[in-house]
């Protein structure tokens, strides 16, 4: 079922001839970094002292933490966290941090023919995890679906200097903490079997990695995946604001599901967690979300599963209650 792409040029093999590795440590020079102990996301910001605010935390899909801001600097954060990787899927490695920071992300590094490729990041990465990231060559692009998965995408920028960041243009605005060298539109060819996709909704410039050959979507917060005692995926839904469950428009969703009914794929990767959850699964879910008031609960995968794109299933609390 997967259909032929927009012509789009792919990145050139030679893009590490014409870019420049940037280290954002330079570009932004004489800064600290710093991140929200709420949300984990990372500011550059004076050596004086952490930045008043934290935009991630203000905009309105998220909580402001109780009892106001409170910043760690990255040697605050070093002190207290450490890495730890493991494989996740074929492929695939999942890094992460213990204890838990900010919004518990993981990044993960996908294997494909061309090198490493970095898609989403962990709150922050110790150096045997830098030293496990260069063992293995490095990165040789960097990417995120949007800023609730950037986590410490700064630091992989730093440290490895891989010839492409990408992000979607349209949220260029929160990059802040790191300098994107390829900002992309609808299609962008990542690597050979692995392309970014915008479906916006989520944030305007909200994008999914798909890649061809193993069928993986790394779905960012375009997908949420509500899981089971044993790990298992019970629950999906989507929104434009999980905190407070505000809704996807459905102009959003219709966009959103001219992207998805494209892809064919049978497992899905959030910034959190992964699990077994497929093309048909998705595009039941935004049909089902389509046939009613905008809605952002969760709905029974078993139900979606069932029905498939039948959008008659009656789920208690959602768009047909
Ligand atoms: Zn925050
Ligand atoms: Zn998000």
């Amino acid at each position: 079922m997967t259909v032929p792409l927009p012509a789009n040029p792919p990145p050139p093999r030679s893009v590490s001839t014409r870019i420049n590795s940037i280290r954002s440590a330079d570009v932004h020079a004489g800064t600290v970094s710093y991140a929200c102990t709420n949300c984990g996301h990372w500011q550059r910001w004076f050596p004086s002292g952490p930045p008043p605010t934290c935009p991630v935390c203000v905009d309105v899909r998220n909580a402001l933490p109780v009892g106001g801001f409170e910043f760690r600097s990255a040697k605050e954060v070093a002190d207290r966290l450490t890495s730890s990787w493991s494989a996740a899927a074929d492929g695939v490695t999942q890094f992460s941090c213990s204890p838990d920071f900010g919004l518990a992300g993981s990044g993960w590094v996908i294997e494909t023919d061309d090198g490493l490729v970095g898609f989403e990041a962990a709150p922050f990465y110790d150096e045997a995890a830098l030293a496990e990231l260069r063992s293995r060559g490095g990165v040789v692009s960097l990417g995120s679906s949007h800023v609730h998965g950037y986590g410490a995408l700064w630091q992989l920028q730093d440290e490895l200097a891989p010839p492409v960041v990408f992000v979607g243009v349209d949220d260029l605005i929160w990059t802040k903490a790191f300098v994107v060298t390829w900002p992309t539109d609808e299609v962008f060819r990542v690597a050979p079997g692995l392309t970014l996709h915008r479906t916006g909704g989520h944030f305007a410039g909200h994008s999914v990695l798909h890649d061809e050959r193993r069928g993986y979507l790394f779905c960012g917060d375009s997908l949420k995946v509500d899981l089971g005692p044993a790990g298992e995926a019970v629950g999906l839904s989507a929104h434009k604001a999980f905190h407070a469950q505000i809704p996807l428009s459905h102009g959003e969703i219709r966009f959103y599901r001219s992207v998805v009914e494209r892809l064919d794929f049978s497992r899905v990767f959030t910034p959190f967690e992964t699990a077994e959850v497929g093309t048909a699964e998705v595009l039941a879910l935004l049909d089902h979300l389509l046939a009613g008031p905008p809605f952002a609960g969760p709905v029974p995968l078993a139900d979606l599963r069932a029905t498939h794109s039948d959008t008659s299933v009656n789920v208690p609390g959602g768009p047909s209650a």
